[in-house]
């Protein structure tokens, strides 16, 4: 094959993992990454579910690839324009800097759901209220502690925060945030194992391998509380703690509880940059992700012949469905520019 070159928009798990199996085959990468190094939304992050993989094993292995020849990286730059004329793709950068390639690859993932317009939860108006991301980062650096330096001995999670809810325009589910929380809540119990952990839910939903029976052990093994319930109203206490306004739903009763911790479990929203360039390019899908050309068979195409999706930019997937989807992606590349 003629030395062909794909830009790749995003270097997170599908970006690296689609660059190294386009490098293996010959093809030139160009690797464009917004934040100033490589690495997206798994390089906060402690352990992975839900097997507690060190997920700095796993950045290794995945991001490892990145050492290659074939792979120019360029980080701390976002694409701000994408067009195609006759074939030949063109991007430009914030910084003015033009990269021209004979395919796209769009693999520009997700952002966190900003849990402050969730107002009625308390994220940044009281302390001890934190995001199922910052919780992650507490557990990397080994200091989950409360604001005021103590160890939790009361943690509430909640589910769903900014997912399967219609008061902000997200009625998807996210689909990593229930094995997360089950993952975080035995955590807490491993670091604090007298401490009381409770897990908030609509529904739980435990479909991927191993998730059941992870969940099982969080029950039987460590004790963590599951109630099926809404929080209405997360509010500080006069001594730091946290109180949360509730409703079990499976009894109807109203419900109070104060914690030491509580934890939202944020879900997954299009990055700007997925919104942006999905939409520059005429493939804006449903709240903002990239739209595929078909389910089944054409996951990895777009309606523009020359651009291709992986990853989180399409919708929530786990990192083994993203880095799945990466190497179809990248054989799907192939097949394009034979
Ligand atoms: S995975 Fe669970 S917590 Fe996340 S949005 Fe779906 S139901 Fe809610």
């Amino acid at each position: 094959m003629e030395q062909k070159t794909v830009l790749i928009i995003g270097a997170g798990m599908a970006g690296a993992e689609a660059a190294a199996q386009l490098a293996a085959n010959g093809i030139r990468v160009c690797l464009i990454e917004k934040e100033p190094e490589a690495g997206g939304n798994v390089k906060n992050w402690a352990k992975l579910f839900p097997d507690f993989a060190v997920a700095q094993d796993v950045r290794g292995r995945v991001f490892g690839q990145l050492n290659h020849p074939g792979i120019e990286l360029h980080a701390g730059a976002a694409i701000a324009t994408l067009s195609e004329s006759r074939g030949r793709w063109t991007a430009e950068d914030e910084h003015g800097q033009r990269y021209e390639a004979d395919a796209v690859l769009l693999a520009s993932g997700f952002t966190p759901f900003d849990a402050g317009r969730k107002e009625e939860l308390g994220h940044g108006i009281y302390g001890n209220i934190i995001t199922s991301v910052e919780y992650e980062q507490a557990i990397l650096t080994g200091r989950l502690l409360t604001t005021e330096g103590q160890v939790p001995r009361r943690v509430a999670f909640l589910n769903c925060v900014g997912s399967r809810d219609e008061k902000v325009g997200n009625n998807y589910c996210s689909r990593v945030c229930c094995i997360n929380a089950v993952k975080q809540a035995i955590e807490y119990k491993e670091l604090v194992p007298d401490g009381e952990a409770y897990v908030f839910y609509m529904d739980l939903r435990m479909s991927g391998q191993c998730y059941e029976e992870l969940y099982r052990r969080a029950q039987q093994e460590f004790s963590v509380n599951f109630i099926r319930g809404r929080i209405s109203e997360a509010s500080g206490t006069i001594d730091h703690r946290v109180q949360l306004k509730a409703e079990d739903t499976l009894t109807g009763l109203p419900l109070r509880i104060t914690v030491d911790l509580f934890v939202l479990m944020v879900g997954m929203e299009p990055s700007a940059g997925t919104k942006r360039l999905a939409s520059q390019c005429g493939i804006a899908g449903e709240y903002g992700f990239a739209r595929a050309a078909g389910t089944f068979t054409a996951d990895n195409l777009t309606d523009r012949p020359g651009l291709f999706l992986a990853g989180t930019c399409k919708r929530p997937l786990t990192i083994p469905e993203t880095l799945a989807d990466a190497r179809s992606a990248a054989l799907q590349i192939m097949e394009y520019l034979k």
